[in-house]
């Protein structure tokens, strides 16, 4: 490989995902526990939803034919949610709540706001016609339909869709155990006083986040002295416990970085060098077996790098077959007047100004500045070589559509 040469990041991808093995096992997960996983196989409906025609409104059920007499109807029945009604009495109406099953021999729920009562009972609008007002049975979901693809990650509509095919339990994949190692002789947990020379570590807060959005197990979360043998004992024990180790930093060509070294003596280096900004010094390989992603060290490049190459590897691993993030093209607000030879990620606000949405870009795009990150709800796509001005149409991709 070519000291010089950065590997665009569709490339980079395609060797990850044809690299990643999807989850075999599976397990059976209450709905409680399940927001975030993959379904592991397809949901067939096996009872109407609804079960029964029900009223949409509060208000009066009646069959329209009874009222082609002009007669008013006597309300004969009472129907609240949750009972099981007598069928209505013909030339008569049922007072009747939002949600109740509807009568037999009732086709139509006329709402109280449009009924007149009389002492003779009630008078519907001549335009009353059948199926008003009524949600039909399996208007939801139809007994023997699919429900949910094997495949799909369950948000919170999907927990609630499981919960109306009245299942309390859903077969997810488990989770993929994730080891997370952070180099740096000069990493210092939060909360520990500060040395002359040291820094807190922010990397191992922030994959912390990113794979508990994810739904991954972090089974370990180390850090690493900036030493060949710490490294490769740290990923040896890593390896034996992790579906996947991820690092941050020691993956550059200092002669403090150790994590490719080890990875090209012990175990395999497949990848190296993107050509993103930020996120160059970014590694793909395996020791003893296990997957490892060395993301770079500096704290906006470690997001950046694991939104766009960590995600996708990730979902991929995990079984998860919903189509990724496009992103969106909107119009910049800002000026990118040097082109740079690397695809950039720029820390980005979507917001709208007079009435249009726009993209605006942090002022400071440092890898170093995680601040950018914090003022930002997404990320700004400047492809390799080009320079923007205000008005240009980009991609953007809102942290949300990554992770979600
Ligand atoms: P490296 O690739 O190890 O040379 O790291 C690049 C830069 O990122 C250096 O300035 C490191 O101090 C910084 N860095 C590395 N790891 C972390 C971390 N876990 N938290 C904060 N900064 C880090
Ligand atoms: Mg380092």
């Amino acid at each position: 490989m070519m000291a010089e040469e950065l590997i665009p990041l569709e490339r980079a991808l395609e060797h990850l995902l044809s690299a990643a093995l999807p989850l075999e096992e599976t397990e059976s997960v209450l709905i409680a526990q399940a927001l975030g996983r993959v379904l592991a196989s397809d949901l067939t409906v096996s009872a109407d939803v609804p079960p029964a025609d029900n009223s949409a409104v509060d208000g009066y059920a009646l069959c329209c034919t009874d009222l082609a007499s002009g007669m008013a109807l006597p309300v004969s029945a009472r129907v609240t949610a949750g009972q099981h009604p007598a069928p209505l009495k013909p030339g008569t109406a049922a007072r009747i709540f939002t949600g109740a099953s509807l009568p037999p021999g009732a086709d139509a729920v006329v709402m109280q706001e449009n009924v007149t009562i009389t002492p003779e009972g009630i008078r519907a609008p001549d335009e009353t016609a059948p199926a008003q007002n009524i949600r039909r049975r399996g208007q939801d979901l139809e007994a023997g339909s699919p429900a949910l693809a094997k495949g799909t990650r369950l948000r919170p509509q999907e927990m609630g869709l499981i919960a109306s095919l009245g299942l309390d339990r859903v077969p997810v994949y488990r989770k993929l155990r994730v080891a997370v190692l952070t180099t740096g002789d000069e990493l210092v947990d939060p909360g520990q006083p500060l040395l002359p020379g040291q820094i807190y570590n922010t990397n191992a807060s922030t994959l912390r986040g990113l794979l508990a959005q994810m739904s991954c197990d972090l089974v370990v979360c180390e850090t690493v002295r900036d030493t060949r043998k710490d490294t490769a004992d740290a990923l040896k024990k890593a390896a034996k416990q992790a579906d996947l180790i991820v690092t941050s930093g020691g993956v550059s060509v200092g002669e403090e970085d150790h994590i490719r070294a080890v990875l090209e003596a012990n175990g395999e280096l497949t990848l190296w060098r993107l050509a993103i900004k930020p996120g160059k010094p970014l590694a793909f390989g395996q020791l003893d077996g296990t997957p490892l992603l060395g993301l770079p060290g500096n704290p906006a490049a470690v997001l950046v790098a694991f939104l766009m190459v960590g995600v996708p590897y990730l979902r991929r691993r995990q079984g998860d077959l919903t189509s990724p993030a496009l992103g969106e093209r909107l119009p910049a607000a800002f000026t990118v007047a040097t082109p740079s030879v690397r695809q950039e990620f720029m820390r980005a606000r979507k917001q709208r100004l007079n009435n249009e949405d726009v993209v605006t870009v942090y002022p400071n795009q440092s890898s170093g500045v995680l601040s950018s990150a914090c003022w930002a709800n997404g990320l700004a796509v400047i492809p390799a070589n080009t320079t923007v001005t205000p008005g240009a149409s980009i991609t953007f991709f809102g942290f949300h559509e990554l992770t979600g």
